[in-house]
């Protein structure tokens, strides 16, 4: 465990400068920036005269969960709804049509702008938040990295249709987060419409609408001509206030990250859904393993916006780093305390990938010696677009083989950076890069190191040739 002079400064409230004169004594030649290890830390607390207290995770990183809102402060905030269904079953023009209830983009003139999420106000004035990328992949991705934004799933069906694959998922899925469902039954104005054949498949999965007399709410729409689109709304509303959904806005903010990507002008922007208290333009945050600070919110009209209350979706300017959607974003008091968790963070993030990944070459040769049954390619995977690092990575999966199976130690937006490198080395795995190119440094390390590097523009390439790799590691006899 190491800790630079200024966060021990910090730490210990006293100047950085007056440890690094402590230190010169104790004849070490040290700068601010400099780490410093455990035992030197602790002679130079002591001499200082305070209290040595081994610090624990919840004192250097941020403990949310510890920090519980008083229910006096807690006021409703908005329903978050995720639409789930099978494919072609309707979703994406379910979403527009929801969209086009917006009484506000409706004054407003409506300009659209896709940041993952929209917000609708409804005509009796309710605001309802839609997460914009459809389908259960996203929901579950979410869910395993422990951010439960969605508050009500609607089951989109198709009414000419019937429960198909994805549906069944959607179903699955639904039930293991606990998050309650509407069952819209789409396509309604087709005339080889048959929802009654829906709701009696939906009982072989134990889900019996109110029609059958149960207590899942279900409703026809038509995303074609409108039907049903007020009454899916209304039906919303009331699973909502059932819900009693609540968060106390006046706190520093706490926000999930619905997705994010790396602009080539404005830099790295996430899309963040305020789960407590209000984000505002100036605010301080860590988020993931970057700090940062917002200089500017979009919301998905477009607008400028300089605060975002609980549940209200907005694209934020002004992170050191593109974040991984579900990562939390929380807002810390100032600078020097936003730059602590993130370096924490990234020590420890790093710290665990070594750990988890003593791969290295010769590991995988003496691995194939003794016919283990499994070996593993180790590759550290970075790109221009989360949507493009999600794509390489199902498909680097999907190329997988009893014998050999791909082991992704990184994968991440933006350019190739030093730890990249250090880890790729450090497991004798190649770099791959799509549309991304190393930075300086660590372009200096590629080459003191001799790490493999690849580019790929398209992603078929690039699986092709970490097969002919992965089959070249298997040797002939394979
Ligand atoms: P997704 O894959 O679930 O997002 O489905 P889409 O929203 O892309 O819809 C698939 C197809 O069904 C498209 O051709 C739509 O025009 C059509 N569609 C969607 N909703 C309706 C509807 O309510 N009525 C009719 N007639 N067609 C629909």
């Amino acid at each position: 465990e190491a800790i630079t002079v200024q966060d021990l400064a910090n730490r210990m409230a006293e100047k950085a400068a007056d440890l690094v004169k402590a230190l010169f004594k104790m004849g070490m030649m040290v700068t601010i920036n400099q780490t410093i290890d455990q035992d030197t830390a602790e002679l130079l607390v002591t001499e200082f005269g305070h209290n040595i207290k081994r610090v624990s995770e919840s004192d250097v990183d941020i403990d949310t969960a510890a920090d519980v809102d008083v229910e006096e402060s807690l006021q409703p905030r908005a329903p978050v709804v995720t639409i789930m269904g099978h494919v072609d079953h309707g979703k994406t023009s379910l979403l527009d049509a929801l969209r086009g209830t917006d009484v506000v983009r409706g004054e407003a003139g409506g300009i659209t702008q896709h940041i993952g999420a929209y917000q609708i106000k409804t005509k009796g004035g309710d605001l309802i938040t839609f997460l914009d990328t459809p389908g259960h992949e996203a929901f579950t991705e979410m869910r395993q990295r422990g951010a439960n934004v969605t508050d009500i799933v609607i089951l989109v069906v198709a009414a000419d249709d019937g429960l198909m694959p994805q549906t069944i998922e959607a179903i699955n899925h639904t039930k293991a987060a606990g998050v309650p469902m509407i069952v819209a039954i789409t396509k309604a104005d087709k005339h080889e419409a048959n929802p009654q054949k829906i709701r009696e498949r939906l009982l072989e999965h134990e889900i019996v609408v109110e029609e059958m007399s149960g207590d899942v709410q279900d409703v026809e729409v038509s995303a074609k001509t409108g039907q049903g689109m007020d009454e899916l709304i209304e039906k919303i509303l009331i699973q909502a206030e059932l819900l009693e959904l609540r968060a106390n806005p006046d706190r520093a903010a706490e926000a999930t990250v619905i997705e994010a990507k790396l602009d080539k002008g404005k830099g790295p922007l996430a899309t963040v859904l305020v789960n407590r208290g209000t984000l505002k333009v100036g605010d301080i945050l860590v988020v993931g393993t970057q700090s940062g600070r917002v200089r500017a919110m979009h919301d998905d009209k477009g607008r400028q916006i300089k605060e975002a209350p609980p549940s209200l979706p907005v694209e934020v300017l002004g992170l050191g780093g593109v974040p991984m959607a579900g990562d939390t974003l929380t807002v810390v008091e100032n600078e020097a305390r936003a730059r602590e968790v993130a370096a924490y963070r990234q020590e420890r993030a790093t710290a665990k990938r070594t750990a988890q990944a003593p791969t290295s070459l010769e590991n995988m040769f003496s691995a194939l010696a003794a016919k283990q049954a499994v070996i593993e390619y180790p590759v550290v995977v970075k790109a221009d677009v989360q949507g493009s690092t999600e794509a390489i990575i199902n498909a680097l999966n999907r190329i997988s083989t009893d014998e050999i199976k791909v082991r992704i130690l990184a994968s991440g937006v933006g350019a190739i950076t030093e730890s990249d490198v250090n880890l790729a080395q450090a497991s004798g795995a190649p770099i791959i890069g799509f549309n991304v190119r190393p930075n300086a440094k660590a372009r200096e390390l590629v080459e003191r190191f001799k790490v493999r590097m690849k580019y790929f523009d398209v992603i078929y390439q690039l699986t092709d040739d970490v097969r002919l790799e992965m089959a070249g590691q298997l040797g002939p006899e394979r």
